[in-house]
């Protein structure tokens, strides 16, 4: 399938508020252009402050009033399953709308959605077994319950590289606790969260429950972060903002949730699987142009074998298959967005201007369309930027080391600490390095693996809270101690006497 040989009307976004979808107060709209075909693929609804208080009011009703948060755990189960279906019933155009505004290949863009839907149905059965707690210690006369309530209105915000996983990495988990949502997406990938929007109302979910917005982050995404009636908020993107977002959201002191970028490290230690090895650093460094907080862009390798294994990657990175969506067998797609690309050259650029030598691209690629070339910096030092700051792009840096302390002191030399690897056939050299390693995912002979039973999220700059895993409903919740007296209470007044 070819993108640009099959025109079609570009999708129409509107603001789904209180269960109707409605244009903007001001009648604003943006389009969006795809940055694999620079072709309108969609025109929406731009939502601006007066929509994002619209929607933050229905979603207050919703809770307050209901009928969401007081529904059983398993109607709400039965709905989400219901989402998940749905979801899978659709991939292919979701799959299709998210290649398109993203510029990922398409057969990567339908393993997301039904990862996606998988998310779904999780959610649901944590929506049946989300329970508190109880005290029968405490005396004959004191009986302890610990309730769980939905925290209330939830603001969620999305990134553009994977929109779809990234809004089913929250949403479905906050319903399962029975909060209700404003959800911006990015507004340069709005489609399919849109798309699911219509998915939920047909799937029985109850007007105001959800809300969406597409809009600037600036505008929209700062209403949500200070608005007094949003009681948590949800955060993925950049750790600039969402450190300007936690500053905002304290005046009116809402539960943050962050998950943001990183600078993850692959340590290559000398007895490592060298094909595996090898595979997986091409695989985790320009998987979805690079443009993954989780990316492995940086690896460590072992002096020993530097020089050798640094050529195999080089040698595996120039057969990567780049370029059209659309197109059967292409590995790598677009950059998203013109600013992403720009930033990514400029990132490269400081690196040769640093000292780092170019082994192989460093340059956008001669065609149509939003490409780099797979680009890889040897001979980095820890006190390059390049081998501290996110580049989120297609650009692998080469570090070395000698032993197993001074790896894992190059692993926790950066700010971030989301995500980490460790290749090595010996057991010790693993169990080590992965216990001492600042990160809130370390991967053992293995990369960019998730699993829905598995927590997700960042130490340090890497973000605050973890997303998936059993608890993840859980974050969704206050907790309400019912502290229960039975029969006669002591008087103080007397007991003073
Ligand atoms: P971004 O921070 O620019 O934007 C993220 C979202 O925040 C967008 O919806 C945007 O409109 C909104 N936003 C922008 N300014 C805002 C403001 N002032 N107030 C409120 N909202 C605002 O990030 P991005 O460029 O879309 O995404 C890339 C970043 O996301 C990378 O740093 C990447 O590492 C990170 N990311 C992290 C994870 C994770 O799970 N840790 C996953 C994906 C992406």
């Amino acid at each position: 399938m070819n993108a640009r040989t099959n025109q079609e009307s570009p999708y129409q976004g509107r603001l789904l508020i209180d269960g109707q979808w409605c244009d903007a107060a001001d009648g604003a709209r943006l389009e969006r252009r795809s940055p694999a075909h620079d072709q309108l693929v969609a025109v929406y609804a731009q939502a601006g402050v007066q929509d994002a208080q619209r929607a933050v009011a229905a979603a207050r009703r919703a809770f307050d009033q209901g009928p969401w948060p007081q529904m059983k755990g398993a109607e709400r189960a039965r709905i989400l399953r219901q989402v998940a279906d749905t979801i899978l019933a659709r991939k292919q155009a979701l799959a299709r709308m998210e290649s398109l505004e993203n510029g990922k290949p398409l057969a990567q863009s339908l393993a997301e959605i039904e990862g996606a839907a998988d998310l779904w149905q999780y959610a649901a059965s944590l929506a049946r077994t989300l329970h508190g707690d109880s005290y029968n210690t405490l005396g004959q006369a004191t009986l302890g319950v610990v309730l769980r309530e939905p925290i209330g209105v939830v603001g969620i915000i999305t990134p553009w590289n994977f929109p779809f996983l990234i809004v089913s990495q929250k949403l479905p988990f906050a319903l399962a606790a029975g909060c209700t949502c404003v959800v911006k997406p990015a507004e340069v990938t709005s489609g399919t969260t849109l798309m699911l929007g219509e998915i939920l109302l047909e799937a029985g979910v109850p007007a105001g429950a959800v809300n969406m917005l597409v809009g600037e982050g600036s505008v929209v995404g700062e209403a949500l972060v200070t608005h007094p009636d949003v009681d948590m908020l949800s955060f993925t993107g950049s750790t600039a903002v969402g450190k300007q977002a936690l500053a905002q959201s304290a005046a009116t002191l809402k539960k943050v949730a962050l998950e943001l970028g990183g600078k993850n490290p692959q340590i290559i230690f000398a007895d490592c699987d060298w094909e595996a090895a090898v595979d997986a650093v091409v695989y985790g460094v320009f998987f979805n142009a690079g443009q993954c907080c989780n990316s492995g862009s940086r690896i460590l390798v072992q002096d020993a074998i530097a020089e050798k294994f640094s050529a195999a990657v080089v040698e595996r990175s120039r057969h990567v298959r780049v370029g059209d969506p659309f197109a059967e067998g292409t590995q790598v797609g677009a950059i998203t967005t013109h600013k992403q690309l720009a930033s990514i050259l400029a990132h490269i650029e400081g690196a040769r201007r640093d000292g780092a030598q170019l082994a192989l691209g460093g340059a956008r690629m001669n065609r149509p369309g939003l490409y780099i070339e797979p680009t890889v910096l040897t001979g980095v030092t820890r006190d390059m930027a390049i081998a501290k700051q996110e580049v989120f792009g297609p650009v692998l840096s080469v570090l070395r080391f000698g032993t197993l302390a001074e790896a894992i002191e190059l692993a926790n030399s950066t700010l971030y600490g989301l995500s980490a690897a460790v290749w090595s056939r010996d057991f010790d050299t693993c169990l080590t390095a992965a216990r001492r390693i600042r990160a809130g995912t370390v991967w053992v002979n293995t990369f960019l693996e998730g699993h829905a039973e598995l927590p997700f999220g960042g130490y340090r700059e890497s973000g605050i809270g973890r997303e998936l895993g059993r608890l993840a409903t859980e974050d969704y919740t206050e907790t309400k101690t019912l502290h229960m007296h039975l029969g006669a209470r002591a008087d103080w007044y007397l007991a003073q006497a």
